[in-house]
């Protein structure tokens, strides 16, 4: 029985060895897993610090980022500003030019008028010497024709016996429709102030379309001036574009 009770109690002593040895070793696993625990809060905090920083590193990125737009803005606004100024100031420099070449416009006009004037002496010496070859000498001028023609017949000349009609209304612009009596009327009031001008004397046959005065009529009024010339203004139409249109000055043959 003493033999028996020995050998329990060496089986117990074993085992609370072993349990003792177990115990502890769990101990140590438990103490490891808290520590590798600890160690990954630790990484985990470590990683969350990074992100900050991160996080800081990005917004200062983004501040940079911001700052360089905003200098990127400030140097375009300033190079705009610039171009602005440097437009402007072409524009003032075109400005000034075109005045330049205004001035430059004003004095070429003003030498033309210059050149004019001389031009004006010049034909002031030629209307001097035309004055002496005008003096008292008589233009007689007729625009031919009239607004309402007067068809009852006349002798086409001195001691004729051929006779025509009075007068007509002469002929009419194609595409103006204005009618030869007009026109000759405007052509001989120039020519009558233009030889007025020169010095000559001037009797007109009419200066209004409303008269009735016959060719004959027209060759006496001259006639009756003794006029040094008797100039007939026409614009006469024909459909033969081959006929030749001939302009007469009829001198005063008796001076
Ligand atoms: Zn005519």
């Amino acid at each position: 029985m003493r033999k028996n009770s020995i050998i329990f109690l060496i089986i117990m002593i074993i085992v609370l060895v072993i349990s003792f040895i177990f115990i502890n070793k769990e101990k140590n696993n438990i103490a490891r897993t808290s520590n590798r625990e600890n160690v990954y809060e630790q990484n985990i905090a470590l990683n969350e610090e990074d992100n900050q920083n991160i996080v800081v590193s990005i917004n200062i990125n983004n501040a940079q980022q911001n700052e360089a737009t905003v200098e990127k803005q400030e140097n375009e606004v300033n190079t705009e500003n610039t171009i602005r100024n440097q437009n402007t100031a072409e524009g003032k420099e075109a400005e000034s030019k075109k005045t330049e070449n205004k001035k430059v416009e004003n004095k070429t006009k003003e030498n033309k008028i210059v050149g004019n004037k001389t031009t004006n002496k010049v034909s002031e010496k030629e209307n001097k010497e035309e004055n002496k070859k005008s003096k008292n000498k008589t233009i007689a001028i007729d625009p031919g024709h009239q607004t309402k023609g007067d068809s009852s017949k006349e002798p086409i000349g001195p001691g004729a016996t051929e006779t025509k009609a009075k007068v007509t209304t002469g002929a009419t612009g194609v595409s103006t429709k204005q009618t030869e009596s007009e026109l000759n009327l405007k052509v001989a009031l120039k020519l009558e102030s233009e030889l007025k001008q020169r010095g000559y004397r001037v009797v007109m046959t009419r200066t209004t379309n409303n008269v009735n005065i016959s060719n004959i009529q027209r060759a006496e009024i001259a006639n009756n001036s003794n006029a040094d010339a008797f100039i007939r203004i026409h614009a006469d139409s024909v459909d033969n574009e081959t006929v030749n249109r001939n302009v007469y000055i009829m001198p005063n043959f008796t001076k």
